[in-house]
């Protein structure tokens, strides 16, 4: 009878058992308070198991990727990407600061003697040069996703010059091992990801048992109108952007399989608020649900985990009208194209990690001259409002994938929609 419970459990799709994890440790945070912040060991043993997957992931897609690229094929695929990423994030910020506008959030509050965060201003050249590894095992062993990107390729593109070249053929040969190799262990990765996200129940219902026992919810009530704020625009651009835009117009594809396919990755990205952490994730729906090949998602999804951050970006519009309405000022149409601007050029440097959205808004603050112990004011709401930013930024990244996979022939819509396979099965 044991067997036939865990049996019954398992075929409930992982989502809806994070769902479950979701609601019912949000609840018991609320209801136990301050000591089920002692659960937070077992939430971020969660995002461990995932950041361990992140890069061997994004080596071994990106190496089996190279299999079917070349230079050229990649230039058209990153220069479709990186315009998309562009675009969406910028409207992201338009969408942000029109929703802020009509429901005004803020007004009315006195600001707290928090304490201002500041944060400088990435180099633009800086980030420029990072993408380039001084020593690639270095880049990799330290996490950084960008130089990894840049060696995978460059290594798998050079093997299949390689291949193409060489009149040996014991040398051909390794060419392909080292392609069936890196397909093997990228396989093997994504079994992991399954593993990881049974676990991920408990990590889940432990991370929001720890944030709402740390917060409770009379500390949410003043900022309760900004919350809804950024509820309610981050709704509208995923439905009218990522998924009427997109999805339905451009790649003619049904919203709903859409959002079927990337379910996992969305409700992983609301609960550890981190589009690195998510990432494999992310790369297993695009994968086994979204049917993209790796040619595409191998490249799109990592690099947009690191610089395409829809709602990241929409969030420092509703924010520097947050901050205006505090101080009682008004944002006039140029001091909004700033908050556009800052915002998207921000997003390419800012890691995917919790909190770079706040650490963000002190660049915008900065720019528009508003006092930054609006930061520090808002900083306690954060984790809730981290987690509405961090699954838009992962449906801008696989929205624009699927496009991209699209326009060059790299999804299979099998049956006309996107059929949920894989992981949650088995
Ligand atoms: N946590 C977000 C992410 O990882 C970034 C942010 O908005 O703070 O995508």
């Amino acid at each position: 009878p044991t067997r036939g419970y865990w049996q019954r459990y398992r075929s409930i799709p992982i989502v809806y058992r994070i769902g479950a994890a979701f609601v019912l440790g949000s609840l018991f945070g609320l209801l136990v308070g301050q000591p089920a912040t002692r659960l937070q060991p077992l939430g971020d043993l969660f995002v461990r198991l995932l950041s361990m997957l992140i890069i061997p992931i994004v080596v071994f897609t990106l190496v089996m990727g190279a299999r079917r690229l070349t230079p050229s094929n990649l230039g058209k695929i990153g220069g479709q990407v990186v315009v998309l990423y562009a675009i969406t994030s910028a409207v992201a910020v338009a969408i942000g600061l029109a929703v802020a506008n009509l429901i005004n959030p803020g007004s009315g509050l006195q600001l707290g003697d928090a304490e201002a965060q500041t944060a400088e201003a990435p180099d633009i050249v800086e980030v420029f040069l990072g993408i380039v590894p001084e020593n690639p095992i270095g880049a990799m062993a330290s996490g950084d996703v960008l130089p990894t990107i840049f060696f995978a390729v460059v290594f798998g593109l050079a093997l299949a010059l390689v291949e193409q070249t060489t009149d040996r053929e014991d040398i051909r040969n390794g060419v392909e091992a080292f392609y069936d190799l890196a397909e093997a262990g990228a396989e093997a990765m994504f079994k992991v990801v399954w593993g990881v996200m049974e676990y991920g129940v408990i990590g889940v219902f432990a991370l929001m048992a720890a944030v709402f026992g740390e917060a409770g919810a009379d500390a949410l009530v003043p900022f309760a109108l900004l919350i809804v704020t950024l509820a309610l625009a981050v709704t509208l651009h995923i439905a009218v952007v990522h998924l009427g835009g997109i999805v339905a117009l451009l790649v003619g594809q049904s919203p709903m399989g859409f959002l079927r396919g990337a379910r996992d990755a969305l409700i992983t990205a609301l609960s550890i608020r981190s589009s690195s952490g998510t990432l494999p994730v992310t790369m297993s729906n695009a994968d086994e649900n979204l049917q993209v090949e790796e040619e595409v998602y191998s490249f799109s999804l990592p690099l947009g985990a690191t610089i395409n951050m829809d709602g990241t970006a929409l969030y420092q519009g509703v924010a520097a009208i947050f901050a205006a309405n505090l101080v009682g000022v008004q944002l006039g149409l140029a001091e909004q194209f700033t908050v556009v601007a800052v915002a998207v050029l921000a997003s390419v440097g800012a890691a995917g990690v919790p909190g770079t959205g706040l650490i963000m808004l002190t660049l915008v603050l900065t720019q528009l001259g508003l006092p930054l112990e609006v930061v520090g004011f808002v900083a306690g709401v954060d984790p809730i409002l981290d987690r509405m930013r961090t699954m838009t930024n992962i449906s801008g990244d696989l929205a624009v994938t699927t496009l991209v996979a699209k326009w060059n022939d790299a999804v299979d819509f099998t049956g006309g929609t996107w059929v949920p396979g894989g992981g949650t099965e088995g």
